[in-house]
């Protein structure tokens, strides 16, 4: 198979193996690396993910459509906040959220390296990714999920067959017992969409599919959801290898958007540390960006410098008004997580950091299905 992975802050690299593998100075996540030769023409072919071939591992695509999606204006929360508002409509993916693009790749990888069985610790969107693109491929698939996880995610999961691990006690608990299960078992390869490679090479096709619909003039701004951080690097890195191959001369300003009652990146940005430190979460309902401590957190500061971009805490209270008003407003059906971002650019607005008349996009990441609604 083509590519590196590599450390994202030195020159540490190695073949690509199956195992997520952490970089033995620096102690973060290797990330995927295809070095592209530009400029273009690239060959791109069909739509969706794999249109991006060129960019990622050579292996037969595990597909069910993944990606593609469309980037629709919004009309009311965009003109009351005098900006150019659109939004990427992530949740009409195969299993409803922008992971089934990581999974994809992900699984199509391990399959092309002789994975036979593949086990995460998620309790809702990854989860279903995985266990469907398993499915798909025919590999056996084990999920460890916290106890608390929502009925409606847990039979998704059932339903493509995977085999469900619950385990009590908060979130970490679940890492710790699925990494604990892969030690033990050597057959049992940890897919984890946090720590994996090629999850995160296969979010970066959201910023490719923005830019080329926009005919490689990039929005000034986006603003992301961040829990684990494979959403926000891929689209960064995504905008990068643009960047590097000349196919747009300027990077947007990436934010970060995350919920008041788990923060530990907005924290760790606003009081200027290169790596943030693990906080005691609170409750949120925005569960998807629940990520006490996040292990690419050090990349992902990193990444939000780069860019120009900025780290916003939202309060609870703003994500529910959020995640209310997109459906009544826009028509838009959304998971709470995906109204982070929602409540995220209008504190960005309000704060001054985007402007009048700027071009804003918000990846909408799931949909609102597999959440218990109020009302
Ligand atoms: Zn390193």
């Amino acid at each position: 198979m083509r590519g590196r992975l590599t450390c994202p802050f030195c020159d540490y690299e190695r073949e690509p193996g199956p195992q997520p593998v952490f970089c033995p100075s620096c102690g973060v996540p290797l990330r995927y690396e295809r070095r592209l030769i530009g400029p273009t023409p690239l060959e791109l072919e069909g739509r969706g993910v794999w249109r991006w071939r060129p960019f990622m591992p050579e292996v037969e695509p595990v597909s069910l459509g993944e990606g593609g999606t469309p980037l629709v204006p919004s009309l009311r929360l965009g003109e009351e906040l005098g900006i150019g508002l659109k939004f990427k409509l992530e949740g009409i993916n195969p299993t409803g959220s922008f992971k089934d693009r990581g999974a994809s790749v992900l699984v199509s990888v391990l399959l092309a390296l002789g994975a036979r069985k593949v086990a995460d610790d998620s309790s809702g969107n990854a989860a279903s990714a995985l266990a469907a693109y398993a499915a798909r491929a025919g590999l056996s698939a084990v999920l460890f999920v916290p106890a608390h996880a929502s009925e409606k995610k847990l039979s998704q999961i059932r339903a493509y067959g995977a085999e469900l691990v619950e385990v009590p006690g908060p979130r970490p608990n679940a890492t710790e017992a699925v990494k604990a299960a892969c030690r033990k078992d050597p057959q049992l390869v940890y897919a984890s969409h946090n720590e994996s490679p090629y999850f995160e090479a296969g979010q970066r096709t959201i910023a490719y599919e923005i830019a080329e619909e926009l005919s490689w003039e990039p929005p000034d701004h986006l603003v992301v959801p961040v829990g684990g951080g494979a959403l926000f690097l891929g689209i960064v890195q995504g905008f990068l290898d643009l960047l590097g191959l000349g196919l747009i001369h300027r990077l947007p300003h990436v934010h970060a958007a995350q919920a008041a009652a788990c923060a530990p990146i907005v924290r760790a940005f606003e009081q200027g540390l290169a790596t943030p430190k693990p906080v005691a979460p609170g409750e949120t309902v925005a569960e998807g960006v629940s990520i006490a401590s996040p292990p690419r957190g050090r990349e992902i500061l990193a990444a939000l410098r780069k860019t120009g971009g900025t780290a916003v805490a939202v309060a609870e209270e703003e994500i529910l008004a959020a995640w209310e008003r997109l459906p009544k407003e826009e028509g838009l059906y959304i998971e709470p997580t995906s109204a982070v971002a929602v409540a995220g650019v209008s504190a960005l607005v309000g704060r001054g950091v985007i402007r009048a008349g700027e071009s804003v996009v918000i990846p909408l990441t799931g949909t609102g299905l597999k959440s218990a609604h109020l009302g």
